[in-house]
């Protein structure tokens, strides 16, 4: 059976009618069995293209002996050499290869975290195996399989049409054509182009709206993109944002090491009192202690670690540049259903003309519940209007509910409106049987710009169309209503009693929804978009759907944290204030005159009306994903930066057009993930916070580490020069200064990385999107860094230099040492007291701490070491003064934060 399309493409199946399609694939309409997917997957393989792989490990490796400082440094130890400073030489290669391997380590660890976070994505397919349908990764299709395709889905294979209702596919991926294109089942001639083999779907392109059936005709590398691919060798990776910012922090930070370089270099040159090598090695120590070499790799960790806290707390980043755009969002455009809410709706109402509803009870999918009138059960089976608005419900319908017999729970498939209404018409015992005598002709999905869908269904004698939809666009479609007696003319009596109905329902934060139907001539085939008018009114239901536990709290942070948030809904207007007030994007103490606008009040209004309008009002109601979009561009012209969430198709453009799109993980659709920037696993408002949150602590770690290697590099260098300039013996040795600069540079700054953030980033207003990471909010921690380091400094070699410059030195090394330490406790943030914050709340600050500290102590009391950097025994009561004074740093580092602190509140 195994004779197929994929690996003989000259079979053609755009070709072939459905049945020689079928028959060649040796598959009939329930799918493959178990059997036949092992044999055609040891066949054919796994349906994947190959991706862009992370680096290898050794390009890494040689990618750090391709630096600039490695040549600084090869420099430094060939003048070494030859000067005859054979120790010296050693040393420096020892410091080249150590600085590569730290360097290659922090590398590899973060294009590691940044590529398996890239894979968090999984694309799936609907499959029917063994005639049940189910959903399967999509690598796992295999030719010959049947699939279901629906409005926004991702296609997962090539194919050839079996079933399909008002298909059309987005290939713009494949043939650059960018409107969507209509496909049917009809064989089309050998020799169409793949643009036109209208009979055929391809892998990577998406359905734009319609339902189809599928069987694969070829995947993975076989399929129509994949043999693009193979032609395109390695695909280029693009710069972030993040990066181009780094990059101007590097440019920077070189800039700062070689003017002082060259300051320390001329200073010396000029006082007359050193040798020529000794300048040009303590220059290049200098510079090489100066310059940033590991600040990429670091601030590459630093987003690293930031996007996987981000997909640990369910926001799973598929583009670098948000993670830190993220922080600097300062408006939310959010979805009402499934992302403020629990997006569980539940029918709990339904009605028509007259006072006595009916109720319905029970929750979740799971169809069990009663309906109720009068509060008497009812079997709505027996009722003339429950049991049509049910068989509506029922069949205009492409949700599913299933019972997960492992979980022993119900689950749906599908659209959760739908679901609800489905739900519904399980309660009332509807049986399946029932449905399968109907038969469905056509289907017209839901979308959100004509907020109906509209099935035609033959019965065995009569052919109907079936609507469900938005009530009062119902209502507008219908000129007759179903009564007790029977089909009667609406008049504008019963319209405005239906409206009022719509109304008050809505006021309880329900979603209403309207069903109606008509009689078709026989002979219809198709459903008419444009003639869906003259229906008969059968009644509406209300659903609830609760906000979800959390969204309060995180509305409220957001405010706290300058973020406006904006509620975009297609729902109803009065649903939308209902909701917006219960989790407080509408303040309950607000009583200006305009709490919500719907997108007909908005289209009335010109354009300096709807600036004003978007800037004060926080919730817009009955929106198409048009005006949504415009809402987002007049945003962003006023200068604000926009995270966007969207679920469907149509929601795409504003995906992309927002700073951040955020797409539903579990509800979303193909389309508007392919869109987005950020994908929340749990379809959460909450989690979009959490993102904004971590993406603020990515923007501080990066300024903390940053900030943390300019201080300490420029207080050093002041040092350096101070004493030059002061015709004294150099305070430290090239081989001294290289060693210090690889104990804070290198094991030091990454710690720092690991900042978790104190609770205070939602606090503050949002930083401006292209603030620079280095700015001179610094230079105060630079000014007191200097000041200690160089009048510690000093004091020390003054002290000791009548017992030798070696001891002098020794002493000022770990002056230094111990003061660049100590700052790293200053730096963990730039406002809060580390006793506040805690010593111990960052245990990478407190490893890194204590392994410098023990490398400082080897290499000044091991003999040795001692040698080789030429330095002098130290007392241990020696050594104590000397930590203790430069704590001095903590001390004015506290002191500075507690006066900024006062300032800010005087303020
Ligand atoms: P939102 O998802 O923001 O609530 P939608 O545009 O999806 O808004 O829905 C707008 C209105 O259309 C809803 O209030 C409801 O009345 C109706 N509606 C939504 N989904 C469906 C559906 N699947 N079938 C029929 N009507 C629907
Ligand atoms: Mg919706």
């Amino acid at each position: 059976m195994v004779r197929n399309f994929q690996k003989n493409k000259a079979l053609n199946p755009h070709a072939l009618s459905i049945e020689e399609t079928l028959n060649l694939c040796g598959c009939k309409l329930d799918g493959l069995s178990d059997e036949d997917v092992k044999e055609l997957r040891n066949l054919h393989g796994w349906n994947e293209l190959p991706e862009i792989s992370a680096m290898p490990w050794w390009k890494i490796l040689l990618k750090q002996f391709k630096s600039l400082m490695f040549i600084i440094l090869l420099v430094a130890a060939l003048i070494a050499f030859f000067a005859g400073h054979k120790t010296d030489t050693y040393v420096i290669i020892a410091v080249v290869i150590i600085n590569a391997m730290i360097g290659f380590i922090q590398e590899l660890k973060a294009e590691r975290t940044i590529y398996s976070l890239k894979k968090m994505v999984v694309h799936k397919a609907r499959v029917v195996r063994n005639g049940v349908t189910f959903m399967i990764p999509s690598r796992d299709l295999v030719p010959g399989d049947i699939i279901v395709l629906e409005e926004g889905e991702s296609i997962p294979a090539d194919g050839r049409l079996i079933e399909a209702k008002n298909l059309q596919c987005m290939e713009a991926s494949l043939t650059g054509e960018s409107i969507p294109i209509s496909k049917d089942c009809e064989a089309v001639p050998v020799e169409t182009v793949i643009a036109d083999r209208k009979n055929m779907v391809w892998k990577g392109t998406f359905v734009a709206s319609g339902y189809a059936k599928v069987v694969v005709t070829s995947i993975g590398l076989n399929t129509a993109i994949g043999e693009i691919s193979r032609t395109l060798s390695g695909i280029k990776r693009e710069k972030t944002n993040f990066q181009k910012k780094t990059n101007v922090l590097a440019r920077q930070m070189v800039i700062i090491a070689i003017l002082s370089t060259i300051s320390l270099f001329l200073a010396s040159y000029f006082s007359g009192d050193y040798e020529m090598d000794e300048i040009i090695l303590v220059s290049m120590a200098a510079l090489v202690a100066a310059i940033p070499e590991g600040l990429p790799a670091i601030l590459a960790i630093v987003l690293a670690i930031g996007s996987r806290r981000m997909a640990k707390r369910n926001a799973i980043i598929r583009d670098f540049t948000s993670v830190e755009t993220l922080g600097a969002v300062t408006t939310i455009i959010t979805d009402k259903t499934g992302t403020l809410t629990q997006n569980t709706l539940t029918v709990k109402k339904i009605g028509g003309l007259g006072n006595s509803d009916y109720h319905v009870s029970g929750e979740g999918w799971s169809p069990v519940g009663n309906f109720t009138k009068n509060n008497k059960i009812i079997d709505p089976n027996n009722d003339k209007i429950l049991s049509r608005i049910i068989k509506i419900a029922a069949i205009s319908n492409n949700s599913e509910i299933k019972h997960n017999i492992q979980k022993n729970q119900y689950e749906l498939m599908g659209d959760p409106t739908e679901g609800a209404l489905l739900c519904m018409s399980r309660k009332a015992g509807l049986s399946l049987l029932e449905e399968d005598k109907n038969q469905k002709l056509d289907d017209l999905p839901f979308n959100s710009k004509h907020k109906i869908r509209a099935t035609l269904l033959a019965n065995r004698e009569i052919k109907e169309l079936l609507i469900v939809g938005a009530p009062e666009k119902i209502l507008q479609l219908s000129t007759q209503i179903l009564t007790e007696k029977g089909e009667v003319k609406i008049s504008d009596h019963d319209r405005e009693a239906l409206h009022n109905k719509i109304e008050s329902w809505s006021e309880d934060a329900m979603r209403v929804i309207g069903l109606a139907y008509k009689k078709v001539n026989p002979n219809t085939e198709k459903i008419d978009e444009q003639n869906l008018g003259d229906l008969v009114f059968a009644g509406i239901t209300g659903m609830i759907d609760p906000p979800r536990p959390d969204t309060r709290k995180a509305v409220e942070n957001c405010k706290k944290a300058g973020i406006r948030v904006i509620m975009a809904t297609g729902d109803h207007i009065n649903t939308a204030i209902a909701i917006a007030k219960s989790v407080s994007i509408i303040d309950s103490a607000d009583n200006s005159e305009i709490l919500a606008l719907s997108e007909k009040q908005l289209l009335q209004m010109d354009d300096l009306e709807f600036d004003e309008a978007i800037k004060n009002v926080n919730v817009f109601a009955r929106l198409t994903p048009n005006v949504k979009l415009k809402i987002a561009e007049r945003l962003q012209a006023m200068g604000e930066l926009i995270a966007m969430t969207g679920d469907g198709v149509n929601d795409a453009p504003a995906l992309k057009r927002a700073d951040v799109g955020v797409a539903m993980g579990i509800m979303g659709t193909d389309v508007a993930r392919d869109a987005a920037q950020v994908v929340l696993a749990d379809d959460n408002f909450a989690t979009i916070v959490a993102a904004v949150e971590e993406g603020r602590i990515v923007f501080t770690n990066a300024r903390q580490t940053s900030f943390f290697l300019v201080t300490t590099n420029f207080a050093e260098i002041t040092t350096l020069v101070t004493l030059i300039f002061l015709g004294l013996p150099m305070a430290l040795t090239a081989t001294q200064i290289l060693w210090l600069n690889l104990v804070t540079d290198g094991i030091c700054d990454i710690s720092l990385a690991t900042e978790k953030g104190h609770n205070d980033v939602l606090e503050e207003k949002p930083v401006n999107k292209k603030e620079k990471i280095l700015n001179k909010i610094v230079l105060p921690l630079i000014l007191i860094m200097t000041v200690i380091m160089t009048s510690l400094s000093l004091i020390v070699y003054f002290h000791y230099l009548p017992e030798g410059i070696e001891k002098a030195r020794t002493t000022v090394f770990i002056i230094m040492a111990f003061t660049q330490l100590f700052n790293l406790y200053n730096m963990r943030s730039l406002k809060k007291s580390i006793f506040n914050i805690g010593f111990f709340s960052n245990k990478y600050i407190n490893i890194a701490i204590f392994v410098s500290i023990l490398i400082q102590i080897i290499i000044i009391e091991v003999p040795f070491f001692e040698r080789i950097f030429a330095f002098q025994p130290v007392s241990a009561l020696e050594f104590i003064v000397l930590v203790a004074m430069a704590s001095l740093v903590i001390w004015s580092g506290e002191l500075y934060k507690l006066v900024k602190g006062k300032l800010a509140l005087g303020r």
